[in-house]
């Protein structure tokens, strides 16, 4: 109650959700109130989170940012909600997000943008924007991102709290709207490294609804907050740094540097020499991908449908004409044209080869360190409006966090101080492969 009050009181200057359900928030807590009771309460329940709107919650409102699913409610739970919901965790509803999660500023969401908690003129960084701003507006405890090429890490960054990318495999997809689906992972977003844990214990695991789900075993993460961190090897890749022209941030990933040093940590320097291609080749293949998963909106089996039309395709243009805004638009048409025959060996094939040279060169990079240290993003927040007429700026962003997507790898952006206009700045970890355990031991020892 506490909370929906706060929601109540700073939604008209922030605007983190794009639907809050109470009575259905109240059900769940009720629903917490009887597995205490009974003796069946986890470390989560009663615990309220708010979910990005790109995940299907049965019978809830689920847009992805977009009027073409306007109204759509998901005749099914995706299988991170279900897990929510078994643990006895309260939805509170569905957090704003760049349409389709294309975006790095929450700015192209269909319901207007959100807005920094620290600073309501900047950006809260995208896509998941409503995610993190909820989280660090205090308008839920913890909540869920998704995360393509930095929707988790890089709003978590500017907006001061903290956000795993885990690996691709280790938390389920099955009803996540696909945007990029050999790249989107689901997860969480907290003001600390412990809940970060105790909700990595929720979210990972097998699923069979999810072809891409990897069979494995997941440790207890929340044992790993108080290892010792004395001896272990952070990377520092030169190709990074030498990219990093903002001092705010450059001063904020020295004082962090110095900070793992205090704690008995060794830097050694590295190469990802294919790292400047990250950009350029996720920009094939994440449209390529949208292209054909926005295909499934045609005015007929979901959301939104055109008024006027004459005869099926027209139906189907005006729809998606009426449906879809221009950063959607943009990416439909970039990816049909890098598929299209003739151009898919040129753009698709070509942009696939570099993914793995990005993917050889992590692999390379960790048999010198147990984890890759680096900035979140090349700034902190920056103002509402400033970027979006600008897509190359934009995608810029994004340019530590991607190649992360690319390799499949964890990465975490945890808090690391403030510029000096008092905006967050994140650091960045990055570990390998199903090393989820080693990104919640170092942040922890950070915090
Ligand atoms: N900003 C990137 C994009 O627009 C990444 C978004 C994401 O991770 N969903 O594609």
């Amino acid at each position: 109650r506490s909370l929906l009050a706060r929601i109540d009181k700073l939604e008209e200057s922030i605007h983190a959700y794009v639907t809050v359900d109470p009575d259905s928030a109240l059900e769940m807590a009720a629903e917490a109130d009887r597995m205490i009771a009974a003796g069946k309460a986890g470390p989560l329940t009663g615990i309220p989170i708010a979910v990005k709107d790109n995940m299907c919650i049965k019978g809830r409102k689920t847009s992805c940012g977009s009027r073409i699913l306007g109204n759509f409610k998901p005749p099914y739970d995706a299988t991170v909600v279900r897990r929510l919901k078994d643990a006895g965790m309260v939805i509170l509803g569905s957090a704003n997000m760049d349409e389709f999660a294309m975006g790095s500023s929450t700015e192209t969401s269909y319901w207007g943008p959100t807005r920094n908690p620290w600073n309501t003129e900047m950006i809260p960084g995208g896509s998941s924007g409503g995610s993190a701003a909820a989280v660090a507006a205090k308008e839920a405890v913890v909540s869920l991102g998704s995360d393509t090429g930095g929707s988790i890490r890089l709003p978590a960054a500017f907006c001061g709290v903290t956000g795993i990318k885990p690996t691709y495999g280790a938390v389920s997809r099955f009803g996540l709207v696909a945007y990029a689906s050999s790249l989107d992972q689901i997860g969480p977003i907290a003001r600390d490294v412990k809940d970060i844990a105790l909700l990595l214990n929720l979210l990972c695991g097998h699923d069979p609804m999810d072809s891409t789900s990897v069979p494995r075993e997941y440790p207890d993460f929340t044992s790993f907050l108080e290892k010792p961190v004395k001896g272990m090897t952070l990377g520092l890749p030169t190709e990074f740094f030498s990219k990093l022209d903002n001092e705010d941030v450059s001063r904020a990933v020295a004082d962090a540097r110095k900070t793992f040093e205090d704690l008995g940590i060794k830097f050694v320097d590295l190469s990802l020499p294919h790292l400047d291609y990250g950009i350029a080749a996720y920009y094939i293949i994440a449209p390529s991908e949208a292209s054909s998963n926005l295909a499934r909106y045609d005015g007929v089996k979901y959301g939104h449908r055109a008024e006027e039309y004459s005869g099926i395709i027209d139906m189907y243009c005006n729809t998606r004409a009426e449906g879809f805004g221009p950063e959607v638009k943009r990416r439909i048409m970039l990816g049909t044209y890098a598929l299209s025959s003739g151009y898919y060996d040129a753009y698709y094939v070509k942009a696939a080869k570099v993914r793995t040279l990005i993917t050889n060169d992590f692999k390379k990079a960790f048999e010198s360190c147990d984890a890759i240290f680096c900035p979140t993003a090349p700034s902190p927040a920056f103002r509402i409006g400033e970027k979006i007429d600008d897509p190359m700026q934009m995608y810029l962003t994004d340019v530590f966090t991607i190649p992360v997507n690319m390799a499949g790898l964890p990465g975490m952006a945890i808090p690391a101080g403030f510029s000096r206009d008092g905006l967050p700045i994140g650091l960045q970890l990055i570990a390998p492969h199903f090393k989820e355990e080693v990104l919640v031991q170092l942040s922890a020892a950070f915090q």
